[in-house]
């Protein structure tokens, strides 16, 4: 038996391999590239594409792709063999520098929104050599952004990248004037945590709700649900035990550090969390987990529920994005230091994400703004749409002291003064409360835990690396300019907690009280997708985001059709599955056990038996077989009317105002059918074999 630690990453073309298969100047280099962002110059490229096709080839791969991650959410790769024909007849297995740095997919068939007309249908896929390139099956993966031929990005990866690279420039800057002359790059790392539901695949296939949509549609609950508080953190079930363990095999082996797992609240929900990356290979890693996830689970006779609400009644699915900023030498800059100094750099940046988080709320919110996640925000289960910061007692105590220029006591009864005292290390807050905010300091961290399950972690960071950015930009504007640095160091910390403590809110988020008095505050609610989204073209967020050169003004109205467009097709494509299992299944249950029932009255009744059962069943199923039949047609029309509107904005407000409405309305009476109708008349399995089904 190998051990963990002999495959680990033994399908990632590593720091090892590259190591023992570079030259030492090729190795260089290339480390000059990863660590440091320099030029790649194409005679290493060549030298490195060949030690990775030789390296793949060994590990039995006979194909390459450029993998990317286009704004559908998901990743996509197109395969081309490393053959090439000799003049004898035989085949070179090849693979250029040019090859690996660039590759032209044919980009006509990947949302665009506008940005680059069909009949210019190429795009381009760039290498990031910051992200490993990897084995799958028998292809070599290269990580690369996705751009159109005008240099747009098209992906996901792009703007991430250039987000990493505008909080670089901005935390370096403030790193200066604290003296600090080392550092050469700051980096943001995440670790998310990835929620998922198991189901048995058999059951799935019978699911056209679950096959089309990712979720049910229809469905009463059973008599059990999460109540009993058994679930959690419970014993692994022997199946899933097994899936779990492939599952972690085969993250391992893509260098995937999967570290975490565990039963989650709902029946049937699971979490894996990995240790921290840096951002953008968290990002890939998450994708890769995604896709990693399903894959095992089809083995297991099982599918994997990647949507953030696949049940009505029990917990939906979300993922945290824990975040932070570290120095190349090893320091979190969101970990109070050892010395009053570190402290007072410590407090900048964290007023700094203060600051972000207020000015910056609509742009986290967005970034995880979709048609699965507006079902989970608020729902008191996953923390409210409304963003605000936790941060627990004992930080909150060092603010209000700074604030008040009053003592603080957590050492020492004296004047908060930047510079003298040494802060006491943050514990992160264990009480339950904290679950329920949005976004939560946790001693060296940040946890933005509005994500859901199947977004891609990418936009969320974005925005989160671009705001901080912007906060950071803007101090240090002020305090290279300053005269005293101390004292203006003081006085911007205090002011800024002074302007925007407003989005500190350490109580109970899913509470109907906090919603109320974050109105009061002039915090923003943004409920749904079509509320959320069109705030990405609000002028003070395009300048932003433009100013740090993470979008383009094309590529930022680009994204907004891109998500409307996909929250609209994504409810389009619920409703209409809607109407096929209403016309296809529900009523027809109905009606045969109607039919059945109106047989045995009138046997018992020639008989001279009462039938006021039968009778009594069959009054209550025609009139909820009407109600079916209106709510279907009504949703029908509703469709069809949705149809004729072209403008995406319009169309997702009618979708959010008409559509979704109505798709409640006829799952009210055909779940209530559901549970008067014998089951074997039923023509889909129910929530309780679902949620249940898997030993
Ligand atoms: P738990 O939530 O089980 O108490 P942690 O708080 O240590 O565990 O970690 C939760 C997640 O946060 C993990 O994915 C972990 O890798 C990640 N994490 C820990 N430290 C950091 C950090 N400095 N930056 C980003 N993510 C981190
Ligand atoms: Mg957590």
């Amino acid at each position: 038996m190998s051990t963990v630690s002999d495959f680990f990453g033994s399908m990632v073309f590593d720091d090892r391999v590259m190591k023992a298969k570079l030259s030492e100047s090729v190795y260089k280099s290339l480390k000059k590239t990863i660590d440091e962002g320099a030029k790649l110059d194409i005679s290493v490229a060549n030298a490195v594409a060949e030690a990775m096709k030789e390296w793949a080839v060994s590990k039995g791969a006979t194909h390459y792709t450029h993998w990317f991650q286009p704004l559908t959410g998901i990743t996509a790769e197109k395969h081309d063999s490393f053959i090439s024909p000799a003049p004898d007849g035989r085949v070179l297995l090849e693979f250029s520098g040019k090859e690996l740095i660039k590759g032209e997919p044919d980009a006509s068939s990947f949302p665009s929104g506008g940005l680059r007309a069909t009949f210019e249908a190429r795009g381009y896929t760039a290498w990031d050599p910051t992200s490993f390139a990897f084995i799958k099956g028998k292809t070599l993966c290269i990580p690369t952004a996705f751009c159109s031929y005008g240099g747009e990005a098209l992906d996901k990866k792009t703007p991430l990248l250039r987000s990493m690279e505008a909080l670089n420039k901005q935390a370096l800057r403030i790193l200066r004037l604290f003296g600090n002359t080392d550092v050469k790059v700051v980096k943001t790392s995440v670790g998310p945590e990835q929620e998922y539901f198991l189901v048995d695949k058999e059951l799935y296939d019978q699911r056209p709700d679950l096959i089309y949509t990712g979720r049910t549609l229809f469905g009463s609950l059973p008599p059990k649900g999460q109540e009993l508080d058994d679930h959690y953190f419970g014993v692994i079930k022997p199946r899933v035990a097994a899936y779990m363990e492939e599952l972690n095999e085969e993250l391992w082996k893509l260098g995937v550090l999967a570290k975490t797992e565990h039963n989650e609240v709902a029946p049937a929900q699971h979490e894996l969390a990995p240790i921290y990356a840096t951002t953008n290979v968290a990002t890939d890693h998450n994708q890769l987990t995604m896709e990693i996830m399903q894959k095992v689970a089809a083995k297991h006779k099982l599918v994997c529920l990647l949507h953030e609400k696949p049940f009505a009644g029990v917990n939906g699915s979300g993922k945290h994005n824990n975040w932070s900023i570290s120095t190349d030498s090893g320091q979190n800059l969101l970990s109070p230091g050892e010395t009053p100094y570190e402290n007072a750099q410590f407090l900048l940046f964290l007023v700094a994400v203060i600051k972000a988080v207020d000015d910056y709320q609509d742009l986290l919110r967005l970034a995880v703004a979709t048609a699965g996640n507006d079902h989970r925000l608020g729902a008191n289960e996953a923390p409210p749409a409304v963003v605000s910061i936790f941060l627990g007692d004992e930080l909150q105590a060092v603010l209000d002291a700074i604030e008040a220029d009053t003592p603080y006591d957590g050492t020492e009864k004296t004047t908060m003064k930047l510079g003298v005292h040494v802060l006491p290390r943050f514990q992160r807050d264990n009480t339950d409360r904290n679950r329920t905010s949005p976004f939560a300091f946790t001693g060296n961290k940040f946890e933005f835990r509005m994500l859901g399950s199947s977004n891609s972690i990418a936009c969320t960071n974005i925005m989160l690396n671009s705001a901080v950015a912007e906060a950071l930009k803007q101090f240090a504007d002020e305090l290279e300019k300053a005269d005293n640095f101390d004292s203006a160091l003081h006085d911007m910390i205090r002011r800024t907690i002074k302007d925007h403590k407003r989005i500190i809110f350490n109580g109970n988020g899913y509470d109907d009280a906090w919603i109320a008095e974050a109105e009061k505050r002039g915090l923003e609610n943004l409920k749904t997708t079509p509320d959320a989204m069109p705030k990405l073209l609000d002028k003070k967020n395009v300048d932003m985001l433009m100013s740090h050169k993470v979008f383009s003004e094309t590529e930022i109205k680009a994204r907004c059709e891109i998500m409307l467009e996909n929250y609209v097709k994504t409810v389009n494509i619920e409703a209409l599955t809607m109407l096929d299992m209403s016309r296809k299944m529900i009523m027809p249950s109905v009606d045969e056990y109607i039919a059945d029932l109106s047989e045995t009255a009138y046997k018992k009744n020639s008989i001279g038996v009462s039938y006021a059962y039968e009778k009594k069943i069959i009054e209550k199923l025609s009139v909820l077989l009407e109600k079916i039949d209106a709510a279907t047609d009504e949703l029908g029309v509703a469709v069809a009317e949705y149809k004729k509107i072209e403008d995406v904005m319009e169309s997702s407000a009618f979708i959010r105002d008409e559509i979704l409405p109505k798709m409640e309305a006829l799952r009210a009476p055909a779940d209530e059918a559901e549970s008067l109708t014998a089951e074997k008349y039923w023509k889909y399995p129910t929530y309780g074999k679902l949620l249940f089904g898997v030993r």
